[in-house]
């Protein structure tokens, strides 16, 4: 028996017997898995993945999956071998992000530059420490926040990531925040700001003010560490700020307990 036509995509075939016969396949198993054995089909520009239960078969659009991670390790075996845009070509490590899976705090810089892109891990050259020492002094240690970055491959030379690509990587992003169920954000410069809340105003305009993500996480903004090892002379306005999130952290906490 010929399961389908080469040339037809297999799933419409599939849902075309389901709508004949209803939800009873007429073949066997193992014809089906040979017919799907290549797993590359593409439906409306999704690759499909063809997956194999006890009980059932499932078809779902591999682009899919990981929006249905259960928790912060299922989403990054499924998302850490991505190559959704042109940062992949040139990354080392995927750098997913590190620390407290049920933190209500967290930090998000711009993307991983030389030292994380070797490490596989956010935050962790020269600006890392420094971020670490920033998070000290307002009482926060690295472990007890989580740290991730809009997106998850370094950009060539330590660039800007373009805006198509923090685009295509802020999904992720977006996953790891609804799993987390952080109450407060962080962001360390304009471009964490911007790929987080859509803003496009200065640094400076943004710095001092409270936002909403979700309708529900504060998020508050602030300078890079890169950019105060770069000018040392903001770092007394971003002492100011910080000082600002752990007040809010603060009186959240207080209001929840
Ligand atoms: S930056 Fe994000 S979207 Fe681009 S390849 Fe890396 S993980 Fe995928």
């Amino acid at each position: 028996m010929t399961f389908y036509n080469k040339n037809q995509n297999p799933l419409n075939t599939l849902i075309e017997q389901m709508e004949i016969f209803g939800n009873d396949l007429f073949i066997s198993k193992e014809e089906l898995i040979s017919s799907f054995s290549s797993k590359n089909y593409v439906l409306e520009n999704q690759p499909l993945k063809v997956s194999d239960s006890n009980e059932s078969f499932l078809f779902e659009a591999e682009d899919d999956l990981w929006s249905n991670a259960k928790d912060l390790n299922d989403l990054y075996s499924k998302i850490n071998t991505c190559t959704k845009c042109e940062l992949h070509k040139n990354r080392t490590n995927f750098v997913f992000g590190s620390g407290n899976p049920n933190s209500d705090v967290m930090i998000i810089g711009e993307g991983p530059g030389a030292e994380e892109d070797i490490q596989g891990l956010p935050f962790v050259g020269r600006a890392g420490m420094l971020l670490t020492d920033i998070l000290k002094a307002i009482k926060f240690s690295r472990d007890e926040v989580y740290i991730a970055n809009i997106v998850k491959c370094r950009p060539p030379n330590n660039r800007t990531p373009f805006q198509d690509e923090m685009n295509t990587c802020l999904p992720y992003l977006k996953k790891q925040i609804e799993l987390i169920q952080p109450k407060l954000i962080l962001c360390l410069g304009l471009t964490a700001a911007k790929g987080l809340l859509g803003k496009k105003d200065s640094l400076t305009s943004l710095r001092g003010k409270i936002f909403n993500f979700n309708n529900s996480i504060k998020v508050m903004v602030t300078f890079h560490p890169a950019a105060l090892l770069r000018n040392p002379g903001w770092k007394r306005d971003c002492w100011k700020d910080v000082q600002e999130f752990r007040k809010l952290y603060d009186e959240i906490k207080s209001n929840s307990n």
